[in-house]
């Protein structure tokens, strides 16, 4: 089962509306180059791997827009911009307690 919210590639886990559905697609979303690849890479079952949609991400032009996106709305499931579910939760994390934009912080982490 196809497990995304990535609006990029469609799908509802846990019957969650995507978010994109509720707004116009940011304009960087025509770039995306995930729109072109097997929306499970984004959304690995537990224990799976990240690593091929990061290698994916590294090679889209519109990965810092896109990491921007998936932690300013605060995007919860799969990768975004080249950063897993865990990382972007320790960089809210990392945010909460430094003061510091998580969108800064994420653009140094990737
Ligand atoms: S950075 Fe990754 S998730 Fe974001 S648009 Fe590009 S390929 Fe898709």
């Amino acid at each position: 089962m196809i497990r995304t919210t990535n609006p990029l590639v469609g799908g509802r886990p846990n019957g969650r509306v995507p978010h994109l559905s509720l707004h116009l697609p940011p304009e960087w979303v025509s770039g995306a180059l995930c729109a072109q690849t097997d929306p499970e890479v984004f959304y690995p079952q537990v224990g799976g791997s990240v690593r091929p949609a990061k290698r994916v991400c590294a090679a889209c032009p519109v990965l810092a827009e896109c990491g921007d996106y998936a932690l300013a709305t605060g995007e919860l499931d799969g990768v975004w911009g080249g950063l897993s579910e865990n990382e972007r939760r320790r960089l809210r994390r990392q945010a909460r307690r430094t003061g510091t934009p998580v969108t800064e912080l994420g653009r140094a982490a990737t």
